[in-house]
């Protein structure tokens, strides 16, 4: 076969923000789009040396800059919400498109409301979804969005789910969480296996910003207990998930996604 005129295929990164092994892990029977993506792509637990910050984190991902570099770490400074423009780096979205790349990003969450890149996306509940009715849109909608992106066969699409982290917070060591584990792995079936996106190919990395542990237990408090949708159970922990198919690069840290995506194409 000739490389040369090979084609890439396209490049997804689904992130789940705040997935964690420690509800996939015993919950696969419950679980079964999660137990195939297992089963055909390599998975890790991966361990943040940074802080699992869901800002900085996200922002990290998609720049391969580490916090000292981008030095963005919260959604709000002095009052004032963080703008894409006031980040200064080139996340890979800019660097593809620079380079005539077809490239989509939809609802990726290291500002408020979430950032999308050459797609129209209204985040749901300015990205801080705080109720079912909230949180079974932002699933609907952000997979409807991204199979219909997947549909025109562009060289990457970069999208982001964020209402487990916002479920977790609420509700974490409740069976509830799992149901929403559920809602998710029916959801990455229709997107992943029921397209047939794994059949070519294409290559995948599912991604979470950082894990979950109860409040007490996180070394880092990201939100105060007690706030006005309710008294926090759950907060951030430095174990993310991960599972890559057909992607050759070592992914060891958030940044290395943008490394992944850059030598793919590069
Ligand atoms: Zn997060």
């Amino acid at each position: 076969m000739n490389a040369v005129q090979r084609k890439q295929g396209t490049f997804l990164v689904l992130g789940i923000d705040a997935a964690t092994w420690s509800v996939v892990n015993p919950n696969l029977q419950k679980l079964r789009n999660f137990k195939r993506l297992i089963e055909v792509g390599k998975s890790k637990e991966l361990i943040l040396k940074e802080k699992p910050i869901s800002a900085s984190v996200w922002c990290g991902m998609f720049s391969g800059k580490l916090l000292e570099e981008h030095k963005h770490e919260n959604y709000v400074v002095n009052g004032e919400i963080v703008k894409r423009e006031d980040i200064k780096v080139e996340f890979i979205w800019d660097i593809l498109h620079e380079e005539g790349k077809e490239v989509k990003a939809l609802n990726v969450p290291f500002v408020v409301p979430p950032y999308s890149f050459g797609v129209n996306f209204k985040p749901i509940g300015f990205g801080l979804p705080t109720n079912e009715k909230e949180w079974e849109e932002e699933l609907e909608r952000v997979t409807e969005k991204t199979k219909e992106l997947l549909a025109e066969k562009p060289d990457s699409v970069i999208s982001v789910y964020t209402l487990l982290d916002r479920i977790q917070h609420f509700h974490w060591g409740e069976d509830y969480v799992v149901e929403w584990y559920k809602k998710m792995d029916e959801k990455i079936g229709e997107l992943i296996f029921d397209t047939g996106f794994l059949d070519g190919n294409n290559r995948l990395i599912v991604i979470s910003d950082h894990g979950f542990c109860s409040f007490g237990e996180a070394k880092i408090q990201t939100l105060p207990e007690h706030t006005k949708e309710g008294k926090l159970k759950g907060d951030h922990h430095e174990n993310a998930f991960l599972i890559t198919v057909n992607v050759d690069y070592e992914i060891e840290r958030p940044q290395d996604v943008f490394f992944a995506i850059e030598q793919t194409f590069f």
